[in-house]
């Protein structure tokens, strides 16, 4: 497919280009801080009408808030923060006494998510954590059935293994949901598969079908997973 060509090259491209630091200046420059609407907006319209970036996007991102306004979740749990977009669409809708922990591996890509999560006003309630699960899951150190809601976004290839050990980890409760992007592009056939096999079971999966991010031609699918224990 045309995609596992251009997949690779656009990342090793956005890689180098400066985009994020480019975004940072402009989140922080042309916003008021506190302004978590206009930072928001800020983003959607940079990775729009200038660059475009991974984040989940305001159609994919309307999906999400929904299923975080359905759930009410008190702690949540994100996995691959980037640029911080996500992580500021929950903060806007979840709950006020809610907690955020978003994990991301890339320690640059944090301190920018950070700066833009601080400038936004919403540094109080979203914690940014420099570590993949495996790693984080000692330091974190949440009860056992404590974790109430999960986005799944980072690579695509530790999505099942990642579910996996959020099952094993004990944290999740019977109503906890998650919510993965990108799981028909740049997709995660493993995860898919996995939550078909466990219909019912371990899980009840809902199905949206959407757009990939900030275009109105590649089809993606976000899932959201209710876990039945
Ligand atoms: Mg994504």
């Amino acid at each position: 497919m045309w995609h596992s060509v251009i997949n690779p090259v656009l990342r090793i491209f956005t890689r180098f280009d400066r985009r994020e630091e480019e975004l940072v200046d402009v989140v922080t420059t042309s916003t008021t801080p506190g302004d978590l609407d206009a930072v928001i907006d800020a983003i959607d319209d940079f990775a729009r009408n200038r660059k475009w970036l991974m984040n989940v996007g305001d159609e994919k991102g309307a999906i999400l808030d929904a299923a975080i306004v359905r759930s009410q979740p008190r702690l949540l749990l994100e996995l691959g923060t980037y640029m911080g977009y996500s992580a500021l669409r929950t903060a806007r809708v979840m709950p006020d006494q809610a907690r955020l922990f978003t994990l991301e591996v890339d320690p640059v890509r944090a301190a920018m998510a950070q700066k833009i999560l601080a400038h936004a006003g919403v540094a109080d309630r979203v914690t940014v954590v420099v570590a993949g699960l495996g790693d984080a899951m000692n330091d974190l150190g949440f009860e056992t059935g404590s974790v109430d809601f999960v986005f799944v976004d980072h690579r695509k290839d530790l999505y099942l293994p990642d579910l996996q050990r959020l099952e094993r980890s004990g944290w999740l409760h019977p109503g906890s949901v998650v919510v993965a992007d990108n799981v028909k592009y740049p997709g995660a056939p493993e995860y898919r598969k996995y939550l078909r096999q466990a219909e019912g079971r371990t899980w009840r999966t809902v199905t949206h079908h959407c757009h990939a991010e900030y275009q109105s031609v590649i089809r993606d699918i976000v899932l959201e997973s209710q876990f039945l224990g």
